[in-house]
């Protein structure tokens, strides 16, 4: 279909790309790689940048690395022979002068860059001191009439694929505009929102982006701080909050079972502990308590530091259900976890008369059999596990209530079908426990479907783990200090050791290694070794030897389970901590300083470090706040890397950057609160433009 037969109304988002000149088959082929289908999609992929070839510039005033035009006057120019024969020209203007480079080269380009020769060239400048030069120029011959060859707006560079230049992007992209001129695409945003952010209409905007004027701030535009820019981000942001409470609506639509319950059943078990729960964890089982009372499911993230005490909330919770004849479910990521869950809640509800299963992979055909028959026939109360919880043939006599520990080491799908096991017509309640706490605007982001519980204080009594960096050159010291905790205080020592861009086999090897060491140097200590190698059991089975006692020393690799406790353990090693990201460092360390001893965890680094990792190994000085750690972490490594790829496609936006725009979060998501209940169909259409496609696998 050509341009000029559209009919009068269009929407650029049903507008296939081969509508545009120059657009078959094969190039829309191409675009579809970049996810582009239509002419809106193809209006959203924004340059990364820009060249100005908008005005002539003087070369002493090009700084390195820039791009840019200038007219020169050609001075000499020879063939050098050197390791690759190349063209070398020295040019200039009334500022300065420059040498330009040339690899390849044809006999004519050689005769247009003759001495005496006038030329327009264009190039990204390297600069060192007072000496300018550039690697293959684009030259333009200066014509009789002396006309530069200036445009008229800053030329966009864009995100492409192999085999689709710029040249044909730009081409496009100027149909593009011309079309959105006029079909301009429907202003979704309210005055209100408009206003309080001054921002542009959307159609300007995105022909502004595109084909930015002359004389536009380029620094301000690559780093996305434009008016017009800032209209995008807006818009996305506001879509993503309005789609994550539409969810949460829907969510709450559904029923549950309301869970009665007359508070004997917790009153008993608080009894039987040997302290008394803190405030914080007083304030939260109330929310919790609350919120499976009501008949609308629950979905409440419990967020708290190690060794927060948030097994005591999950318990209160899952005491509740159990009193008003449901089951609970608790589920952790491993094993080991699993077995540290089921030993510490039987321990206490079996004195409460509450059957409590174990139910992971590994057991035999019968004990499963066993199990299933207990889960389905309801004599099972309280069932622990890992994924197993959730398999096929698991069948639950009446599930009311989920619990899911380090929620975020499962993916959606398997909280799904955890979800499933409901009862026919019901929703289940879900408790997700992390002790990665999730920074604010994150949490905003990504769990802003949930509701969120912070216990944000510590049980008394706690003695904060000091942190000290030492260098690889002071290992002799550290061995001492080993030496010390083992013999003199009786206490045990973690050493972990961290490769993790290597290979799982190069870092059992270093942790080999390094036990081997441990064992030669530290004669008289019992020295264990856990790494990703081993069977489970064997696993287990020295995780087990630390945790009663018989091992002084256990050397791991980053497989050191999170949760693991150990109270005894009073040292924690880490190696090459630069690493390691912040949360994960803090994760490890909680391991220690879980008693009322005096704790320490000594980052052993790799002399020198760079400044991002000093600055690293300072915040984890500095604090044992697991939240500080979190917001920095975020800000040193961007959010993709803090939440793991399991999550980052909750989190995939295209224009805002939730590091760099966080102020603007909280304001936005009051902004779509309002809206939602104002102007629903309103609401509806900006979740559509913006998250058309994620919606679906958001919802799965
Ligand atoms: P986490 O939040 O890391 O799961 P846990 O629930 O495992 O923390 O609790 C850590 C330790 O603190 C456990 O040994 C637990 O018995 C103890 N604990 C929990 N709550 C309190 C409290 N209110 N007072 C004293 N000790 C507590
Ligand atoms: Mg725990």
């Amino acid at each position: 279909m050509a341009i000029s037969k559209l009919a009068a109304h269009v929407n650029l988002n049903h507008l296939a790309c081969t509508s545009l000149k120059g657009v078959g088959p094969k190039v829309a082929e191409k675009l579809e790689k970049l996810h582009i289908s239509n002419v809106l999609d193809l209006l959203l992929h924004l340059p990364y940048r820009y060249e100005d070839r908008t005005q002539v510039r003087d070369i002493a005033t090009l700084k390195d690395g820039e791009r840019a035009l200038i007219k020169v006057t050609v001075e000499l120019s020879q063939i050098k022979y050197g390791k690759r024969r190349s063209l070398l020209c020295r040019a200039s203007d009334q500022s300065a002068s420059i040498d330009f480079r040339f690899f390849y080269f044809n006999k004519s380009q050689q005769q247009r860059l003759q001495r005496g020769a006038e030329l327009y060239a264009f190039g990204e400048v390297k600069r060192f001191g007072y000496q300018w030069s550039m690697v293959h120029p684009e030259l333009t011959q200066v014509d009789s009439k002396g006309a530069a060859p200036l445009l008229e707006s800053l030329t966009p560079v864009y995100p492409t694929t192999d085999g689709l230049h710029q040249a044909s992007f730009r081409q496009m992209q100027r149909q593009a505009v011309e079309l959105l001129k006029k079909h301009p695409i429907e202003n979704l945003l309210p005055t209100n929102i408009m206003q309080e952010f001054q921002l542009p209409d959307i159609n300007s905007s995105l022909a502004w982006i595109h084909l930015p004027p002359k004389g536009a701030d380029l620094a301000q535009l690559e780093s996305n701080q434009t008016p017009a820019v800032k209209r995008l981000i807006v818009e996305e942001l506001l879509a993503q909050q309005l789609s994550l409470l539409s969810q949460r609506f829907q969510n709450k639509e559904d029923t549950a079972f309301a869970i009665q319950h007359s508070g004997a059943l917790q009153q008993r078990y608080l009894e039987l502990l040997p302290f008394k729960p803190t405030k914080a964890q007083q304030r939260v089982s109330q929310e919790i308590i609350d919120d499976i009372s009501s008949n609308r499911p629950m979905l409440r993230l419990l967020q708290g530091d190690v060794g927060a005490g948030k097994t005591l909330v999950a318990a209160i919770a899952a005491l509740q259900a159990i009193e008003a004849g449901f089951q609970v479910a608790i589920m952790a990521p491993t094993e080991i976890l699993a077995e540290q869950h089921f030993n510490s809640f039987a321990q206490w509800f079996e004195q409460l008369g509450i059957t409590c299963l174990f139910l992971v992979g590994k057991l035999t055909a019968k004990q499963r059999t066993d199990a299933l028959q207990q889960i389905a026939d309801g004599q099972a109360q309280c069932i622990i596990g890992t994924h197993a919880l959730f398999q096929k043939d698991v069948e639950y006599q009446k599930l009311g209530l989920a619990i899911i520990d380090e929620q975020h080491r499962f993916g959606v799908n398997q909280r799904l079908a955890l979800k499933q096991k409901a009862p026919d017509g019901y929703q289940l309640h879900q408790l997700m426990m992390t002790a990665t706490p999730i920074p604010r605007t994150l949490a905003m982001t990504v769990y802003a479907d949930m509701d969120v519980s912070i216990i944000n204080e510590l049980p008394p009594g706690r003695t904060p783990v000091k942190t000290v960096a030492l260098s690889d050159q002071k290992r002799n010291q550290i061995i001492k200090s080993i030496h010390k905790a083992v013999k003199q205080e009786k206490r045990q020592v973690y050493w972990v050791c961290t490769l993790i861009d290597e290979s799982e086999e190069v870092q059992c090897q270093a942790a080999e290694t390094a036990a081997n060491l441990l064992t030669e140097q530290l004669a008289d200590c019992r020295v264990g070794l856990v790494h990703g190698r081993l069977r489970p059991e064997q696993k287990q089975m020295v995780m087990q030897q630390f945790k009663q006692g018989h091992l002084d020393i256990l050397v791991a690799t980053t497989v050191i389970e999170v949760g693991v406790d150990v109270p005894n353990a009073s040292l924690m090693i880490i190696e090459n901590p630069e690493r390691l990201g912040l949360s994960q460092l803090h994760q490890l360390r909680g391991r220690v300083g879980r008693g009322n001893i005096e704790s320490h965890c000594i980052l052993l680094y790799q002399h020198p470090l760079s400044d991002n990792a000093k600055a690293r190994i300072q915040v984890m000085r500095d604090t044992n706040d697991g939240f500080i750690i979190a917001e920095e972490d975020l800000r040193l490594r961007g959010p993709g890397e803090m939440l793991g790829t399991r999550q980052t496609g909750d989190v995939s936006l295209r224009f805002a950057d939730i590091v760099r725009d966080a102020e603007l979060i909280p304001v936005i998501q009051d902004q779509a609160r309002s809206l939602m209940q104002q102007d629903p169909e309103l609401a509806n259409k900006l979740s559509e433009r913006w998250l058309g496609a994620r919606q679906e696998f958001a919802e799965v």
